[in-house]
């Protein structure tokens, strides 16, 4: 399996060290088995859990970002991704994880405790909440979200956490154009704007998928994000 993880992922260039595959390997085996019992993630086999998983979180690198030392936020990180793959690739970040379930950031802490991560930190919660809270609003260099939301949505749950000149990364297929499209008035009262925007295809499972850096460009009005459940109801359209 080791063999597996290194070749998939040297054929993107991403290149591992012994330890870090060992990381990888170790958070895949505790996937699959807390999978037994909790519904983490609908993926099972190992080569699965490569390609759309750890390979498609280590995507966000191939966006021409600084990421070394920076602090992180990933939000509805669900099993952990992309932060936690981040997080066992590039050693300087420091990673908060941000979910609104419980059972989930259980699982991450057992992950986090397992690898040894150091500079890794999980919260339980709600976006809505989380970035009302001068702890958390404005803090990051870089935000990353998978999954969590259409783009008008997301960008009211993420861009409040992102400092000035700092990065929101989505993560999306290719719906993310559609949803870029009803983007614009979001953008405009948040305070972002489209920075890169990069189509790649995961090459042997021929997925799609589009990743869109957003740059903040001024400070988030304080009266974003709406109370939870708000930007969901009603997005900035
Ligand atoms: N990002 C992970 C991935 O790509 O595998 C998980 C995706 S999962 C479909 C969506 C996750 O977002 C869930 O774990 C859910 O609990 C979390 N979530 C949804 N809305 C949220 C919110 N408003 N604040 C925090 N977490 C949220």
């Amino acid at each position: 399996m080791k063999v597996k993880f290194k070749e998939i992922l040297a054929a993107e260039n991403f290149n591992l060290t012994e330890d870090q595959l060992d990381k990888f390997v170790t958070y895949s085996n505790l996937l699959k088995e807390w999978n037994k019992k909790m519904n983490l993630t609908a993926l099972e086999t190992d080569e699965e859990i490569i390609y759309k998983h750890f390979l498609d979180s280590l995507f966000c690198l191939k966006l021409d970002l600084n990421w070394q030392e920076k602090k992180i936020l990933d939000v509805g990180t669900g099993a952990g991704f992309p932060g936690l793959p981040l997080k066992i690739y590039l050693d300087s970040v420091e990673v908060h994880l941000l979910d609104s379930l419980k059972k989930r950031v259980l699982f991450l802490e057992e992950v986090i405790k397992n690898l040894n991560l150091k500079n890794v930190f999980c919260f339980h919660g709600r976006a809505e909440d989380f970035g009302k809270n001068d702890a958390f609003r404005e803090q990051y260099d870089l935000v990353t979200a998978r999954a969590v939301a259409r783009l008008p949505v997301l960008l009211e749950l993420c861009l409040p956490f992102v400092k000035k000149d700092g990065f929101f990364i989505a993560l999306k297929g290719p719906e993310g154009i559609n949803e870029l499209e009803e983007s614009k008035e979001a953008l405009s009262l948040l305070g972002g704007k489209v920075h890169t925007l990069k189509h790649f295809i995961i090459q042997g499972i021929r997925q799609e998928r589009v990743l869109i850096a957003f740059q903040k460009t001024s400070p988030t009005p304080s009266k974003y994000p709406r109370k939870a459940g708000i930007p969901q109801k009603r997005p900035l359209t």
